[in-house]
């Protein structure tokens, strides 16, 4: 080796020793990894048991009838799907103030659960628990006069999670963004002994973001008045997002949330730093589901790879759970990387 040579090694930061085949730089991204344990699957389901409706604003997406749903996510648990978050939409059933279809016997969720648990025992249910698919009004929790009435908003919040929990939830997940709803879930959940089987994965981190268009048209649960910047975090916001999660965590939340992430993914760094006993979860949202779609559609980059590249950022960033769309297409690529 020539003097200058070594010169040079000596004196400068040698890295490409670390990353010249693809076992090594495979150990190099290993915190970017994603398993099917990382991942959850977000569902709709319908009333209509037998019936499939695409969703015109998620190219890909559709809502699903129970026996649908059942077809559908049979190949997907086969394949490793560990997790999905079920969203019910209602067309037919009445929508009122009190959002009372959230939790009577006819809603698409509370059918569904005891079906689902019977045929894919393996497989962990997580419900979001709502009132905006099922109030007239469309917003988060009850209405008065003066605006949203937070004690009985809560109050109805946590009966509805009862009652999924009651009919199979594994996981009841709050997403309106109320004060104290995470202790009130939590106190009923004792009260009826469901303390140990049922935990709760809180929405902590939500924000007010421009994101959430095509979902909206997914769940058929937009505002018909107003919007939502009362409960939801401001997007500019860093302060209230951490105090969020202090509030929820303090409340007793098992599991949080950051919501959307493209935009957030330094709220996701700054909660995972503060609160490193718990599994972070973040939803990639329908807005930004679609806009990498349309990315990928118009040759910017190739869908696989760009997805990755992109979800491999939240991994390390601290998330351990991502929710998304692009579920059943990743573990089809997962395995057929394995198969390889
Ligand atoms: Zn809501």
């Amino acid at each position: 080796m020539s003097q200058t040579y070594k010169n040079m090694v000596q004196k400068k930061h040698i890295l490409h020793s670390g990353i010249f085949n693809q076992t090594l730089r495979d150990w190099q991204s290993l915190k970017s990894e994603i398993t099917p344990r990382n991942l959850m699957y977000p569902v709709f389901i319908i009333e209509q048991d037998h019936e499939v409706q695409e969703i015109a604003s998620m190219t890909g997406i559709a809502r699903y009838g129970l026996y649908k749903l059942r077809q559908h996510l049979m190949p997907l648990v086969k394949q490793g799907l560990t997790s999905i978050l079920v969203f019910g939409v209602i067309e037919t059933l009445a929508k009122d103030d009190n959002a009372t279809n959230a939790d009577s016997p006819n809603n698409p969720v509370i059918r569904a659960l005891p079906y689902l648990r019977e045929w894919f025992p393996e497989l962990v249910i997580a419900c979001d628990v709502c009132l905006c698919p099922y109030s007239s009004h469309g917003h988060c929790g009850i209405l008065t006069d003066k605006g949203l009435d937070n004690a009985e908003s809560i109050k109805r919040i946590a009966e509805i999670a009862l009652a999924y929990a009651k009919v199979g939830a594994h996981i009841v997940a709050p997403s309106d963004m109320m004060d104290g709803r995470i202790g009130a879930i939590k106190r009923l959940l004792n009260e009826h002994d469901l303390r140990n089987t049922v935990s709760v994965l809180s929405y902590t981190c939500k924000f007010a973001s421009n994101f959430y268009g095509p979902f909206r048209d997914a769940a058929k649960s937009k505002p018909s008045f107003g919007d939502r910047k009362c409960y939801q975090l401001p997007p500019g916001s860093q302060g209230i997002a951490l105090r969020a999660a202090q509030r929820d965590v303090e409340e007793g939340a098992d599991f949080l949330m950051v919501k959307p992430i493209m935009a957030y993914i330094d709220i996701l760094k700054q909660v995972k730093d503060k609160y490193p006993e718990y599994p972070m979860f973040v939803y990639q949202v329908s807005g930004e589901y679609s806009m990498i779609f349309n990315a990928a559609q118009s040759g910017i980059f190739n869908l696989k790879d760009g997805l990755m590249e992109i979800l491999g950022s939240y991994r390390r960033a601290g998330a351990d759970v991502i929710i998304t769309y692009y579920t059943p297409l990743i573990l089809d690529w997962i395995r057929l990387k394995h198969k390889l």
